[in-house]
């Protein structure tokens, strides 16, 4: 059986975390790397990961979603956990949404910044605003980065190639044309993947089992075996986070 590890997934929303964790472990997911969106997620993260020790790692962050005026406080709390935390993130920008872009940007270079002090891996999450975000992450010399879910334009792939961030691929890769191109352009050692649950693929509610997903798309697009693909994103995964005492076992 292949293993695989989750890079990313929203743990403190899905409605039965426990059966939800026993499936993924059925399914070959040997870890997961919670990711968290403001104050109260993180707070859940901190309690989930300290649960599942040695199989949630926890990431806490600042999602565009959800930022308000008073997002210093989630910094603080970032920055009062840094010891324990794997990586910062979902954070990121958003011009879908509303909230204003001015607000957006600054929380955003903030927080790169901290995760640059602190030498954490930024967890990025960007929507119609893939170049401006990039910018950021590069201007506040962040030297570990994922680009999740990466659907942006393809020409700045290469720019975050030269920069050795990383993108990461979700089950989406199985249907979404932006996402499949940049996936196919971009190098395998640079690639990791994961569920991004609960997010709905094609209708369907996801859950952490389904980054096997992502590493059959990942597979098929590289013309690689399961086995060979799952050994190389692993290791990119234990690297990028420091995730010690995690190594690909073959059964
Ligand atoms: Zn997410």
């Amino acid at each position: 059986m292949v293993k695989v590890i989750d890079a990313h997934a929203h743990l403190e929303e899905l409605d039965d975390l426990e059966s939800a964790l026993k499936r993924a472990r059925e399914a070959g997911v040997v870890a997961v790397v919670a990711v968290g969106s403001d104050y109260s997620s993180n707070k859940e993260i901190l309690e989930i990961s300290s649960s599942y020790t040695d199989y949630v790692y926890p990431a806490l962050g600042l999602h565009p979603w959800e930022l308000s005026q008073d997002y210093e406080k989630v910094l603080e709390q970032i920055e009062a956990h840094a010891d324990s935390i794997v990586a910062i993130g979902e954070v990121g920008l958003d011009y879908r949404i509303s909230t204003s872009r001015e607000l957006q940007k600054k929380a955003f270079r903030e927080v790169a910044r901290l995760a640059s002090k602190l030498d954490k891996t930024l967890i990025v999450h960007a929507r119609d605003a893939w170049r401006d975000a990039f910018k950021i992450v590069a201007e506040e010399n962040v030297s570990k980065a994922i680009f999740h879910w990466f659907s942006g334009p393809l020409d700045l792939l290469d720019e975050l190639r030269e920069k050795h961030y990383f993108i990461s691929v979700t089950p989406a890769v199985l249907y979404q044309k932006k996402h499949i191109r940049a996936v196919e352009r971009y190098p395998i050692e640079l690639i990791v993947i994961e569920s991004d649950a609960p997010v709905s693929y094609r209708g369907k509610v996801s859950e952490p089992a389904d980054t096997l997903l992502s590493l059959k798309g990942l597979a098929s697009l590289k013309k690689l075996s399961l086995e060979e693909t799952a050994k190389t994103v692993f290791n990119n995964t234990v690297r990028l986070y420091g995730l010690r005492g995690l190594e690909y076992e073959e059964d």
